[in-house]
């Protein structure tokens, strides 16, 4: 997740590399756009407020640019702020968007552009929602509403540097973020959630193209990588923070976890003691807990339990893995 202090560094210094660039002539795209998109993106104008239908849309979906169709913002991250433009939170990835200074009307403020065709979106701001505290505020023009929304899910099985490594090898998967929930202190950091006392647990949270992968999928994949029968422990690990979690986004999420969990039940020899409840907040987990195990392969415990636990995993489940990873 991208905090302020990313988007100062990044208008600062160098910009996400993007995957690609897109370059037209200022002609070719006064051709392909309606003059408003064109005076917006291309020039910089502002619309005016409330003068979309977009500020008022949260139907699932994806946001792309309107001058390269690049997606850049998923309806998930999109909130009513009362500004009157389309608001977002995050960014679909890091590198779509582009940050600079703008000191134009005696203001400074970060500009945001499209990464890929250099269209002017809008600006972003410190005044968001958490847990980013980010508000994209961007002109309705320069968006283009696409289908196909990803969706989220939230799973605890232990210690997440386990949890993390297995889901970020299913296809269909196209990020995961190690974090703390189902707790009550906020924001709390790892030492505090080690102690055991502030009721969260270690928790990832995956963000999935259900027309890749299905949530009840994930569901199974969960329960078929920990050991979901064990009371507030995992391995070595224990402690109510390494409890079996599933935290729900939606009524329809909670019915199919239970459902899963019922249809699973018979391969366990105890009982099935996960723990199902909708998400409340969930905090994202220190950045050198992020992407533990690929960065740290050689390490003691990733290589005492996360390789063979994973290699027990990529068995089972070879063919739900990401195409092109080594098997
Ligand atoms: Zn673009």
């Amino acid at each position: 997740m991208l905090r302020w202090i990313d988007i100062i560094r990044f208008a600062k210094n160098v910009n996400p590399e993007p995957d690609q660039k897109v370059k037209k002539s200022d002609d070719e795209w006064r051709s392909l756009l309606t003059p408003e998109q064109y005076r917006v993106t291309r020039h910089k104008e502002t619309e005016r407020p409330f003068s979309s239908e977009m500020c008022s849309l949260f139907e699932p979906g994806k946001y792309a640019c309107v001058c390269c169709h690049t997606p850049l913002f998923d309806s998930l991250e999109k909130f009513e702020s009362g500004t009157g433009w389309p608001s977002f939170t995050q960014p679909l990835e890091e590198n779509v968007i582009a940050y600079h200074e703008d000191l134009t009307f005696g203001m400074r403020r970060i500009e945001t552009t499209c990464n890929v065709c250099e269209a002017h979106l809008g600006h972003v701001f410190q005044d968001g929602p958490e847990p980013s505290g980010l508000r994209y505020c961007i002109n309705a023009a320069a968006l283009e509403k696409v289908s196909g929304s990803d969706l989220k899910a939230t799973f605890g099985g232990g210690c997440f540097w386990c949890t993390e490594a297995i889901f970020q090898q299913l296809e269909g998967v196209l990020k995961v973020e190690s974090g703390y929930s189902g707790g009550k202190v906020v924001n709390p950091t790892y030492r505090e959630v080690c102690s055991g006392l502030t009721g969260h647990a270690e928790v990832v949270q995956v963000i999935f193209d259900p027309s890749k992968i299905s949530y009840e999928d994930l569901v199974r994949i969960h329960l078929a990588t920990h050991d979901p029968t064990l009371m507030n422990r995992q391995g070595g690990d224990v402690g109510t923070q390494y409890r079996s979690i599933i935290l729900t986004h939606s009524p329809e999420q909670e019915r199919s976890a239970n459902d899963i969990i019922r249809e699973m039940q018979p391969s366990f020899e105890r009982n099935i003691v996960t723990e199902v409840k909708p998400l409340d907040v969930f905090y994202r987990a220190e950045q050198h807990h992020q992407n533990y195990f690929l960065n740290n392969p050689d390490g003691g415990y990733c290589t005492a339990v996360i390789s063979p636990k994973l290699e027990k995993f990529r068995k089972l489940f070879h063919e739900k893995l990401k195409k092109g990873e080594p098997g």
